[in-house]
């Protein structure tokens, strides 16, 4: 049951005057509110103000019915990047399906080091499976797209064996 209250009653507000929580004398009541307020510390007529401790209480329970605990959130850059890589990664994995799907067994060409490639061709590596040829980075090198990314291999090497 709420409390009844009624002029000439006390109740703790804030006072403007003391810029602090303080039991004041209730003048005037509209409804069941305080309107008007004299401060039993400094005699001051003002309108009435909840106490600091009422606005915190109100302020935390607005934060809590909000559910905002403020979890640490990523910032936007860490999460652009993210998503960058994510989109090339799977950027990648699509291109690397596209050159791969329905192309015949012998259309790959077992990989040796010794063997020169050419941009665009299918090879079969004995780890890493099956790739196409991105990229000729120079005579003996060359990038090659595999299901699990993008690796550089040598090519045209003089084998002595
Ligand atoms: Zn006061």
């Amino acid at each position: 049951m709420a409390l009844q209250l009624k002029p000439g009653g006390e109740i703790d507000a804030y006072c403007t005057s003391c810029r602090t929580d303080k039991v004041h004398r209730i003048i005037a009541l509209v409804g069941n509110t305080p309107k008007k307020v004299e401060c039993l510390s400094c005699k001051g007529h003002h309108l009435y103000r909840a106490t600091q401790a009422q606005k915190d209480a109100a302020a935390a329970h607005k934060r809590a019915s909000k559910g905002d605990t403020s979890p640490a959130k990523p910032t936007a850059r860490a999460t652009r990047a993210g998503a960058l890589i994510r989109a090339k990664a799977e950027d990648l994995a699509v291109t690397w399906e596209k050159a791969i799907t329905g192309k015949p067994f012998e259309q790959f060409k077992p990989y040796r080091l010794d063997r020169t490639f050419s941009k665009g061709e299918l090879l079969r590596h004995a780890k890493f499976g099956e790739g196409v040829v991105t990229t000729i980075l120079d005579a003996h090198k060359c990038e090659v797209l595999f299901k699990e990314g993008m690796k550089t291999l040598a090519q045209a090497l003089q084998l002595t064996s």
